[in-house]
């Protein structure tokens, strides 16, 4: 690149030019040339027939903005020296009045950001070049059609003047003629169209437009650094997590032209259908047209292939039967381009009087359908390996295949959005409380529930809801997270909705529902709609089922869910996990017949007390244990013990009080007085987790009992010996467990004795608090296992209830200072504690196992992480299953292979 010794090579290398089969840059540096210029570079080295250009690199970008909006002087000789190599190629010369060469400066940033940025096309006429052009191609309509397309565009673009002006000055011509199509201007009309766009400037700029032709160059290069910043491009790398200080290139390439009648067209083309993945050419194109055309949707495009002309019934004709020889070309190059680049590419392509040429390939976005069909079907064809097929996936978009979706074809009214916390689409009744929700749904409605929140107390009305909507909370908030387990479509914290409990109304975008009225929501979007939409469901198409069984079989970390109940468990089965990683026991007191003797031993003023209310719920706790194990059928199970502050299981109203005080044989007036006295300040930090453990013991007896005895009785009944994991919750020191631990280990000896046999059983602890994880060489000595709580753990690092942080925390994002929802991603320094507690844990205990279990255990990049750090498994809602099957193979195949 630069020749020692001489001074002027020192300079940095801003421009890599390409054209005429070869180029200075390629494919893989698309961090420096942008994808569009990098992809340019490589097609023109593989031979196609790309107009020949230069790329200014990305880093001129930041050395513009450094500037403060200002192009760096020693870009102007680089600029001008390319563009002599570029008119060699293309046989004209810029500014030549007899042989004027035209480009197009265009954009293009690392990451794809398709239509964000600008681009200003037929750069380099004037009232000079223009006749030269004329003249050159013997087609002044052309010539003039071309200049005025230029200054409308350039007017746009880079001069800041509304679009819709020209448009509007074009519209008012055409009527004073009495025109309604463009094909009807003939060239002196379009002469005039440029006379008065050039009037139409100076009004608005007070100024000419530029004549000077390097005027206009580095006007267009700088607006087009400029587009970087546009609104429309920051929102989108917002949306795409794309850093803001990546920039744009930008590319100047020759211009060639599909307007130049009824020989030249402009057109896109997938290699293969993005929407099903079927291999097929698939795509349109225009005759007589320049590529913003096709987007500008003024004429509707035509079909490419005979093959789509016959299925859409389109009596134009095709691309291919119009063109044959440079549709074969066509074919042929997109044949070659995705053997290369071994991917679904989506390219844009312009023929110019028969005479095919390339301006632009990029890997395709496809569903998530056609992603696993391309991905199978690319490595039956050889095109690449297994291990690639499972890379191309994205597993964060796994998700959408396994939840019903609202038909796209159908018009919707959409009132209200919120955060799309549990994918899927759900339509019903609006119901505003729980408790309805099941006795509605026990007489056969699907309901949608609406709470401002929601506790753990809805959870049945949650189960019994086919969707759920908050206008409190954030992405894990009980709602979101309760939902993603259930596999509940979800939208929480709609703040723009506004639920009246009283009336029973649920109010937004104007319109008011009441109680009983139809609405459907849409998990993956946040929207929530009025009225009933149809649904399409999920299939899970043989390439799904492909798909992982490669992922299965690279994958070193086993994949458990979060599975409370029979219904879960059976769910997590069905997507493919290794066992559960975490059963929540608290739910099964809340059920039917449970919630009075739990309140009873809660209630209760002594040890008696509370030993005899939790023999009532001893063979209830059981039977639940027993149906887990059986539907595992051997498979682990990590059963939690009970982990919540009491007081979510109080009861708070009068008449709930009367009843429970009846059946404790107390007056309601000394039960409030326990009520109050069980009430704490900071419920989620204070008698929680193992704390009750070691104050109320019992518990734990009574929890080991019923998993001891069911773990016999299913064994028994599938002639296998099961081996349940009891994991305590919320331990900050090695003694806490300990004491814990002894009376699971007194309770298993009884057992033993009781019922003549042994015991296989292990006892692990939850990791999510920081002391934890700094005692965790300690603890490790005690622990069989260890489960990152990372929900937990990640509240208590930032201080930061996750309830609370939803009102705030997009605004710490939006300010840059963090860079994301740390309840979402894991964050770096939540990720540092548990590398601690890896290093101690296993320091002390070498073959200690370990998993996490927080939300965290379904997002691919903490999976990445936990493949980083060596964790045995990973747990998560059901509805994930399969995204972390396929993330924990892309992890550590990511590790061992530079994915492409
Ligand atoms: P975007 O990134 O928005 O797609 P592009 O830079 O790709 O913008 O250009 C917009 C349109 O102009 C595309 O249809 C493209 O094919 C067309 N185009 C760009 N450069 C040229 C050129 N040198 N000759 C002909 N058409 C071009
Ligand atoms: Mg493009
Ligand atoms: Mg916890």
């Amino acid at each position: 690149m630069t020749k020692a010794g001489k001074v002027k090579d020192i300079a940095p290398h801003w421009v890599f030019t390409f054209g005429a089969g070869r180029a200075e840059g390629d494919a893989a540096q698309r961090d420096l040339l942008g994808g569009k210029g990098a992809y340019l570079a490589e097609m023109s080295r593989l031979g196609l027939p790309v107009p020949p250009g230069f790329t200014i690199s990305s880093e001129v970008c930041a050395e513009y903005y450094k500037a403060g909006k200002k192009l760096p002087d020693a870009l102007m000789p680089m600029v001008s020296e390319a563009l002599d190599a570029v008119g060699k190629v293309a046989g004209a010369r810029f500014g030549d009045v007899d042989n004027p060469l035209l480009v197009s400066v265009r954009s293009g940033s690392r990451a794809s950001m398709p239509g964000m940025m600008d681009t200003v096309l037929n750069l380099g006429l004037n009232d000079e070049t223009v006749e030269g052009l004329a003249r050159k191609t013997s087609d002044r309509r052309f010539a003039h059609d071309t200049y005025r397309r230029f200054i409308q565009m350039y007017g746009d673009v880079v001069l800041g003047i509304d679009h819709d002006l020209f448009e509007e000055a074009l519209e008012n011509y055409k009527n004073l003629k009495g025109f309604e199509l463009d094909t009807e201007l003939k060239a002196e009309h379009w002469a005039e169209m440029v006379a008065r766009f050039k009037a139409l400037v100076e009004q608005e700029l007070d100024k000419p437009f530029p004549q000077d032709l390097r005027v206009q160059l580095w006007g267009a290069i700088a607006a087009v650094f400029g587009s970087w910043e546009n609104a429309r491009a920051i929102a989108y790398r917002r949306l795409h997590n794309i850093p803001d200080d990546w920039g744009t290139a930008v590319t100047v390439q020759a211009m060639v032209f599909g307007n130049m009648g009824d020989r030249s067209a402009t057109g896109v083309v997938f290699t293969r259908n993005p929407s099903t993945g079927a291999k097929e050419l698939f795509g349109e194109f225009l005759v007589n047209a320049q590529g913003e055309d096709v987007v500008a949707g003024l004429r509707t495009p035509q079909p490419l292939t005979e093959a789509a002309r016959r299925a859409s019934d389109d009596r134009r004709p095709s691309f291919e039967g119009l063109m044959p020889e440079t549709f074969a070309d066509l074919k042929a190059a997109c044949a070659k381009l995705e053997e290369h680049f071994r991917d679904i590419q989506d390219i844009e392509f312009t023929v110019e009087e028969g005479r095919l040429w390339m301006l632009q390939s990029r890997s395709g976005k496809r569903s998530m359908q056609a992603a696993l069909k391309i991905a199978v079907d690319m490595t039956a064809e050889g095109l690449i390996t297994e291990q690639e097929a499972v890379l191309a996936v994205d597993a964060a978009q796994l998700d959408q295949l396994l939840h019903p979706t609202l038909d796209p074809e159908v018009p919707k009214l959409v009132i209200g959005k919120g955060l799309p916390a549990s994918p899927g689409a759900a339509s019903g009744e609006l119901v505003f409380d729980a408790d309805e929700a099941v006795h509605l749904k026990t007489q056969g409605h699907t309901v949608i529930l609406a709470r401002v929140e929601t506790s753990p107390e809805d959870v049945q009305g949650m189960h019994a809801a086919a969707g759920i909507i908050t206008t409190r909370g954030g992405m894990t908030s009980h709602a979101a997270v309760v939902a993603r387990g259930m596999g509940r479509p979800c939208v929480v914290g709609a703040a723009s909705v506004q639920i009246e409990l009283e009336r029973e109304t649920l109010s937004s975008g104007g319109e008011t529902l009441s109680k009983g009225e139809i609405v459907t929501i849409d998990g993956s979007t946040g929207q929530i709609i009025k009225g009933r939409v149809p649904m399409r469901e999920p299939t899970l198409s043989t390439d799904f089922v492909t798909l992982m069984g490669w992922a299965d079989a690279f994958r070193r970390m086993k994949v458990r869910a979060n599975a409370d109940t029979p219904a879960d468990a059976r769910q997590s089965l069905a997507f493919g996990a290794d066992g559960i990683g975490l059963c929540r026991t608290e739910h099964m007191f809340f059920e039917e017949g449970r919630i009075v003797p739990m309140r009873e031993m809660i209630l209760a003023d002594n040890t008696e007390g509370r030993r005899a209310a939790l023999t009532k719920l001893l063979p209830m706790q059981r039977q639940d244990f027993v149906q887990l194990f059986k539907i595992m059928a051997g498979s682990p199970v990590t059963i939690r013990l009970l982990d919540p502050p009491l007081h979510e299981f109080l009861p708070h109203d009068g008449a709930a009080i009367a009843e429970v005080a009846r059946t404790l044989g107390v007056t309601a007036t000394r039960l409030k007085r326990r009520v109050a006295g069980l009430s704490e300040f900071n419920p989620m930090l204070g008698h929680r987790g193992s704390r009750l453990l070691v104050s109320f013991p019992e518990i734990a007896e009574m929890q080991a009992r019923a998993i001891f005895e069911a773990a016999i009785e299913a064994g028994k009944q599938l002639g296998t010996t099961i081996k349940p994991e009891i994991m305590v919750p919320l331990v900050t020191a090695k003694a806490e467990l300990d004491l814990v631990k002894d009376r699971i280990a007194a309770v298993a000896k009884a057992v033993e004795k009781e019922q003549g046999v042994k015991l296989a059983y292990s006892v692990g602890t939850m990791v999510e608090l920081p002391r934890a994880c700094i005692n965790a060489g300690e603890i490790g000595k005690s622990a069989d296992f260890f489960s990152f709580g990372t929900n937990d753990l990640t509240q208590t690092t930032f201080g930061l209830s996750r309830d609370d942080a939803g009102r705030f925390l997009g605004e710490y994002t939006e300010k840059g200072i963090i860079q994301h929802d740390p309840f979402v991603t894991l964050d770096p320094a939540v990720g540092e504690l548990m590398w601690i507690a890896v290093e101690r844990g296993r320091g002390s205990h070498p073959d200690l196992k370990i998993g996490i279990c927080g939300e965290h255990g379904g997002d691919p990049e903490t999976i990445r992480f936990c493949e980083d750090i060596r964790l045995d498994y990973v747990s998560c809602s059901p509805y994930r299953v399969p995204v972390a099957r396929l993330a924990a193979a892309q992890a550590i195949l990511k590790l061992k292979v530079k994915p492409r």
